[in-house]
């Protein structure tokens, strides 16, 4: 169990947002980050290719294991995790800096991430992402039909995993409806009422 935190209102925080692959993270946090710019939202740097579309600087920081390893080594991580055979993490300074300049800050991490903020700076709000039910969750991770049994399997492993670590986080969000989402996230992050 970890300590009640007491955190004024107002005051600007971190927030950690994890869930499962296909819970629909992006879909809802481009929706809070469009009705709140005033909100910093982390850029982690990885060692993933970029995907189609993905802009450096912006979706990640594109880097090599050689520049990620000497970052870790620096101490200029916050939390870093291995997922899906790359190399993830959350540069700290920015962080700091956007909630020094009174900025509600927000890390969209895996669950070993959030575990390790969770360590390092105990009065960060962990959120957790659910999907309506998990039959629904089955039916996202593997509508697509195109892909091998195993890598299917192995997503589904994976999300049963971070679904197991609810009781970790301060609050859960219900991805049954991206709006409704959305706005109880968006309260979450900005310790108020909208
Ligand atoms: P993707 O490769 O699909 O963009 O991300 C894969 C997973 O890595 C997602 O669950 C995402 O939340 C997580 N992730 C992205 N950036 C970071 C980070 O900086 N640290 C950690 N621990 N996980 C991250």
């Amino acid at each position: 169990g970890a300590e009640p935190r007491t955190v004024r209102q107002g005051e600007p925080r971190l927030t950690v947002v994890s869930g499962p692959s296909g819970v629909g993270k992006s879909s809802v946090l481009s929706e809070v980050r469009r009705l709140a710019p005033e909100i910093y939202f982390s850029v982690s740097a990885t060692t993933r290719a970029p995907r189609a579309g993905e802009v450096d600087g912006d979706h990640y920081h594109f880097v090599s294991t050689a520049e990620f390893e000497r970052m870790i080594a620096a101490g200029e991580m916050l939390e870093h995790a291995r997922y899906a055979g790359n190399l993830y993490g959350t540069p700290r300074k920015p962080v700091e800096e956007a909630l020094a300049a009174g900025q509600p800050a927000v890390l969209e991490i895996e669950l070993q991430g959030a575990r390790q903020v969770r360590q390092a700076m105990p009065e960060a709000q962990l959120v957790m992402l659910l999907p309506p039910s998990w039959e629904v969750l089955v039916d996202r991770l593997t509508g697509r039909g195109t892909e091998p049994a195993e890598v299917v399997e192995r997503r589904l492993a994976t999300a049963r995993k971070e679904l197991a670590a609810e009781s970790e986080f301060d609050a859960t969000v219900v991805n049954a409806d991206v709006q409704v989402a959305t706005s109880e996230l968006l309260r979450l992050i900005l310790g108020r009422e909208q």
